[in-house]
């Protein structure tokens, strides 16, 4: 059957299956994005599995945070199922292939196993272990510590990737796999394989490090004689020095960057092109536009790379298309209880400030140590006021003299500019503007003088280049 005749005549079914000994990172949030739009644009079922059998390595925290995550980046599933919930189906499968004689028990240890890879590997053969118990009938496995074995096989494995094309492998390499720890412990393999098979995924959609598990699981399936999914494998996701992605190449969890104040939609547009492009320059996507024009077949097959400058840009511009509203409401949560205070007595303060603030902001946690010096004195040094500049006191004097004429009540950015424009380019606009500016927010970098004075009226203006000439002198 064609893929094409397969997708008109069979429920499209996809999964997410992450192993919660981590938090979600952005490789397994590309891998959910992808799962998730190819179900949707069919019509189709998006499921999350938890992968936790390691009961070792597996953590509720986890968990918690990979559906977080999910949440917030609008990833929806419609059903979710837990590994550990479902031992009694992976054991019924097991012992089927037990009693059949297609899967066995095998007692070599640990050191046995080692040692013949180390001798496999010294000699340049693929690491295997075909194992001499298959066959051995009178072997008491209640008083011994082994695994389950399948029974391996000498022909070629194909598949026909949906990404990278045929694949194909020579099962004699892979030996005798093992596919559960006991009859209540399968390992990944095993348990991939049934749950594919019981949750009807038609397409797995996984990274492409788990290639070398995929003839291993169709051979799992023809042993139960159930049917192969299709796969698609996504390439890797390497840092900008090419190899491959971690936690050196600032990597971090996805709720990280939720923390940091990244706009889940600036991170979902980032993490579409991860691998993926529409074939033109078109680089915006919303969510909609992601539902029509993503496909599989314009996945590439090379890796990836990660840039964080091409993140922060999408956020930056992200930010800047958000409502004031909503901005507002966002970049509350990192300012202190103080400011909020401060804000609640004169309501438009915070649009005002925001307003100058939106086209710069990078990520909303940033707004904290870019707008403090409208909540708090600036902390103001000699050597910033002066800078490269010249006659800073001279200057800071005839300042403080124009403002002063002003009134209070046209004390706009507007008025304040006018005021001051022609004595600023009589002396040189850095002269007269720079310390003027440093006066008012004690940054080295700010919006200008005049909207934040503005902000901060008049007689707070006249105070602080007060305090700045105090400095100076
Ligand atoms: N639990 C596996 C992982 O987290 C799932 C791989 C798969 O999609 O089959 O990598």
């Amino acid at each position: 059957m064609n893929f094409l005749n397969f997708l008109n005549s069979k429920k499209i079914r996809t999964r997410l299956a992450p192993s919660p000994t981590g938090p979600l990172h952005v490789g397994t949030a590309r891998t959910a994005l992808f799962n998730y739009i190819f179900a949707r644009q069919n019509n189709g079922n998006f499921i999350l599995r938890i992968d936790d059998t390691d009961k070792e390595r597996s953590d509720k925290r986890f968990e918690e945070d990979i559906l977080n995550g999910l949440k917030w980046l609008g990833l929806e599933y419609d059903k979710i199922y837990r590994q550990s919930e479902r031992e009694d189906i992976y054991k019924n499968y097991l012992k089927k292939l037990l009693d059949k004689k297609i899967a066995f028990w095998c007692y070599h240890s640990k050191e046995e196993l080692a040692a013949e890879k180390t001798e496999q590997m010294n000699k340049k053969e693929a690491p295997r272990h075909v194992c001499n118990h298959k066959n051995i009938k009178s072997l008491n496995h209640k008083n011994k510590n082994g695994i389950i074995r399948l029974g391996g096989s000498d022909e070629k494995i194909k598949f026909n990737d949906l990404i990278r094309g045929e694949i194909e492998y020579d099962a004699s390499l892979l030996g005798d796999i093992a596919i559960a720890k006991d009859e209540k412990t399968p390992l990944y393999n095993f348990a991939s394989v049934i749950d594919d098979e019981e949750m009807k995924i038609s397409h797995v959609i996984r990274g492409e490090d788990h290639i070398p598990n995929t003839p291993k699981q169709i051979l799992i399936q023809k042993a139960l004689k159930i049917q192969t999914p299709f796969y698609a494998h996504l390439p890797l996701i390497l840092g900008p020095d090419k190899s491959k992605m971690s936690k050196r190449h600032g990597s971090i969890s996805i709720n990280e960057y939720k923390r940091m104040g990244y706009l889940a939609q600036a991170l979902l547009n980032f993490i579409i092109l991860l691998g993926w492009n529409p074939g033109n320059d078109k680089e915006f996507f919303e969510k909609e536009e992601m539902l029509e024009l993503f496909s599989l077949q314009k996945i590439q097959k090379g890796g990836a790379v990660f840039n964080i400058e091409k993140l922060n840009w999408f956020n930056r511009e992200y930010i800047k298309k958000m409502s004031m509203g909503k901005l507002s409401q966002h970049t509350m949560e990192y300012i202190s209880s103080e400011w909020k205070a401060q804000i609640n007595k004169d309501k438009k303060l915070w649009y005002k400030i925001l307003e100058l603030e939106k086209p710069r902001l990078n990520v909303l946690s940033e707004i904290k140590e870019r707008v403090d010096f409208f909540f708090e004195k600036p902390q103001l040094s000699r050597s910033l006021l002066i800078h490269t500049f010249s006659n800073t006191s001279q200057h800071l004097d005839k300042t403080e003299k124009i403002l002063s004429s002003i009134d209070r009540h046209s004390f706009g950015a507007e008025n304040i500019k006018k005021a001051l424009w022609d004595y600023a380019e009589e002396k040189g606009r850095g002269n007269v503007l720079w310390p003027f500016r440093a006066a008012l927010t004690g940054k080295a970098k700010s919006p200008d003088p005049f909207s934040v004075a503005e902000i901060l009226g008049k007689k707070e203006t006249l105070k602080r280049i007060q305090h700045a000439k105090e400095i100076i002198t």
